[in-house]
């Protein structure tokens, strides 16, 4: 331990000792000043809610509350909560020093909340988005089923809506009283967003906070088109010592802050929380031009060009006239051609170029017909799909 770590430590071990004003508060009985945790100064609340909770010493960004967030980003009279009643139960009877229900109800109390996020629409200067805060002080943020099952909805909404989403993560991870039930979001969230970016193309940007840990850092907070982050924003996966402890190795000082993350490129952006709003009114601005990541909706119903799966089961459907449907089918598909050649057309007497041309016409879109072959003016299917 170098010489400066272990002042630091000092330092630190003398602001754990020290009294804590911002406790007062959390009591609801309405304290007047609370304590830096970087740089100890002590703070008068009033003014520091003023500043955003930004330490006028230090700079530092201490813990906001979700509600206060939505106030600082949302346009005022314009916030849309979701699902605000969905709450948790406890399936695996989980119990400590305290049965989980009971702390449950605790968080409940002490924040208004029914879990760790809040979600919602609102209009980010006028522009409508689909926004999802999480709350570090229930329950230290942590992801359980009601987590994941909010910020799923709201990723759902905002795909059907075309809306863009924003996340801001504050969270130490997965929530150890629901077990696997937990993790479990991961993957429902992972595979909510998938859909919201790459299939109905919507940007989707996350803020990540002090602290973004755990399983929240292994799913969506590092899935963003765009990820920002707040300066000094504590952020990894596992926690510093056992990492220190598999590799063996000394970690640098900097290591797991927004700013190291940032030289190593898993961020796209720092922005100080005053610039916040208007960093993402700007990015939200920007992408409204962009070719990607407008279309909004997803293209549900929609035809769209004959993929290799779609044309294997068109394939296998061609070759089963047994099916009741076939008949059917060719006796529409002659109906459109004859539609749209002006002509009466019978499947067997087609060209392959009237035949793209119908394709054509029919998707909408430019599509390959090399899987049917022409032979003496009879049309067939390729017996082996290239
Ligand atoms: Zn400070």
């Amino acid at each position: 331990m170098s010489i400066l770590s272990w002042l630091e430590n000092q330092r630190k071990l003398k602001l754990l000792n020290a009294p804590n004003y911002s406790q007062q508060e959390s009591d609801g009985s309405q304290g007047l000043w609370t304590r830096c945790d970087h740089c100890g100064v002590i703070l008068y609340i009033k003014h520091l809610k003023e500043n955003q909770r930004v330490c006028f010493g230090c700079g530092y960004h201490l813990q906001m509350s979700s509600t206060e967030r939505i106030d600082y980003l949302i346009d005022t009279g314009t916030w849309r909560p979701f699902d605000e009643t969905v709450s948790p139960c406890d399936p695996l009877e989980f119990k400590d020093q305290k049965p989980y229900t009971e702390r449950l109800k605790d968080a409940q109390e002490r924040t208004g909340l029914q879990d760790a996020v809040q979600t919602g629409t609102g209009l980010l200067d006028g522009i409508p988005v689909a926004l999802g805060v999480m709350d570090f002080t229930f329950m230290g943020g942590s992801m359980g089923s009601v987590v994941g099952e909010k910020i799923t909805r709201l990723i759902e909404y905002a795909t059907q809506e075309g809306l863009p989403v924003i996340l801001v993560c504050a969270s130490g991870g997965a929530r150890m009283q629901e077990g696997i039930l937990s993790l479990m979001q991961m993957a429902k969230i992972s595979a909510a967003l998938h859909v919201h970016q790459n299939c109905a193309k919507l940007l989707y940007i996350s803020v990540l906070t002090s602290p973004t840990t755990g399983g929240v850092t292994a799913s969506f907070a590092m899935l963003g088109d765009l990820i920002f982050a707040e300066p000094k924003a504590l952020i990894g996966f596992a926690g510093r010592r056992v990492i220190e402890q598999t590799l063996q190795e000394q970690l640098p000082d900097d290591f797991q802050t927004a700013e190291y993350l940032l030289h190593h490129g898993l961020l796209d952006l720092i922005v100080p929380r005053s610039f916040l709003k208007q960093a993402l009114s700007e990015t939200l601005t920007l992408y409204k031009e962009a070719p990607l990541k407008v279309q909004g909706q997803i293209p549900y119903g929609q035809r769209g060009p004959l993929t290799k799966i779609r044309e294997e089961q068109l394939r296998r459907f061609i070759q089963s006239p047994k099916n009741p449907n076939y008949k059917h089918l060719v006796t529409e598909f002659e109906e459109l051609l004859t539609a749209l050649t002006g002509e009466k057309t019978s499947i067997d007497s087609l060209t392959s170029d009237n035949l793209q041309k119908a394709f054509d016409l029919a998707c909408n879109t430019q599509t390959r017909l090399d899987w049917l072959q022409v032979n003496e003016n009879k049309i067939s299917i390729r017996p082996v799909f290239k």
